[in-house]
């Protein structure tokens, strides 16, 4: 930490000496990440540069494009991006034998055919768990509904190439990159539960890696179908995209909601939630308690005076559009008194 307010103290070109700083700091980190664990097996990733960056010009001073994304980093971030990052592989017990089920590497989703009956229940063995990013949780956008669809998983605000680390302790079942979530790491827990890591723009990790709970997977991005650089979190269970903040409490205590969880319909509809407020949470813990709610979930709503399809929309965390789809009505139509309105 000296060494670090020493450098930037002391030379005028501050961002130039952060970024010194950040790579002394990574260096650091990742060596202490290797050598605190003795007994296991370091190799290097050797396509963590597999990233499509062109060299050119910026202000006078080398910088790289990517190819994909336009996204102009500084010559000292590419060397960063591209220096070949230490990892740990763990040898976990193989106590989960379950855990190999479904076990493709060549899908984020697997479970495409798998019918899930809802509600179900998740395990954990364990009762908190490890932030995705070294900084403080910023929250850009959540589980439900947005202007350009359902998102189904948590956007996380960092800075390209942060660390992104697993949360949980696991094994890497998909290193790969898909149109939409960009350059993805998908680590598989010993409950069947994935944590999709996406956006990254670059990996640390390989499939069938086992990893500790907060491995570095990759660094932080802004590949795929992103604007600036965040970390898209899907939680997963069999395929289903649960909404990550009913599993994970992100208020800085690192607790998991529950050692059993019951996940009712409402937590794996993006179209129960908006995207741009914190849902409220109570966790459910038995499956009376999931069905109960679930059957509370109001299906229709009967109009009274003075109500207007917006107000009906706001009401029930729906979009005009989504309310006159359901119904099959247009935006104008005249609701009258007493009409059944189905918003589920
Ligand atoms: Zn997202």
């Amino acid at each position: 930490m000296k060494m670090r307010l020493f450098i930037i103290k002391s030379d005028p070109l501050l961002k130039k000496n952060i970024l010194i700083a950040f790579s002394i700091i990574l260096i650091c980190t990742v060596q202490n990440v290797a050598y605190s664990q003795e007994s296991d097996t370091l190799h290097i990733a050797k396509d963590s540069t597999d990233v499509f960056f062109e060299k050119i010009t910026l202000d006078g001073n080398v910088a790289y494009k990517n190819e994909k994304t336009n996204e102009v980093i500084s010559e000292s971030e590419y060397h960063i991006l591209c220096a070949p990052v230490m990892e740990v592989s763990f040898k976990v017990k193989e106590e989960h034998d379950h855990i190999d089920d479904y076990w493709r590497s060549d899908k984020i989703n697997p479970y495409r055919d798998v019918k899930i009956n809802v509600p179900f229940q998740i395990k954990f063995d364990q009762t908190t768990f490890t932030h995705p990013v070294d900084d403080d949780i910023v929250i850009t956008s959540r589980f439900g509904r947005r202007r350009r669809g359902a998102h189904r998983g948590l956007d996380i605000d960092l800075v390209t190439g942060d660390f992104v680390r697993s949360v949980l302790p696991g094994k890497v079942r998909f290193v790969g990159y898909s149109k939409g979530h960009g350059k993805t790491v998908v680590v598989r827990h010993s409950n069947d539960v994935e944590t999709v890591y996406a956006h990254l723009s670059a990996y640390t990790v390989r499939t069938n890696d086992s990893i500790p709970e907060g491995q570095i997977v990759g660094f932080g991005g802004n590949t795929g179908n992103s604007r600036g650089s965040h970390l898209h979190l899907e939680v997963r269970f069999k395929g289903i995209c649960i909404h990550p903040e009913y599993v994970f409490n992100f208020d800085g205590s690192k607790t998991i909601r529950g050692e059993n969880l019951w996940v009712s319909n409402s937590w794996k509809s993006p179209k129960m939630h908006s995207s741009y407020r914190k849902s409220k949470i109570v966790p459910l813990f038995s499956e009376e308690d999931a069905i109960a709610s679930q059957d509370a979930e109001p299906r229709q709503h009967k109009v009274r005076k003075g109500d207007t399809l917006y107000q009906i929309a706001l009401k029930y965390s729906l979009r005009v559009k989504e309310i006159c789809s359901m119904n099959n009505i247009s935006q104008n139509s005249i609701l009258s008194i007493g009409q059944i309105i189905q918003i589920r």
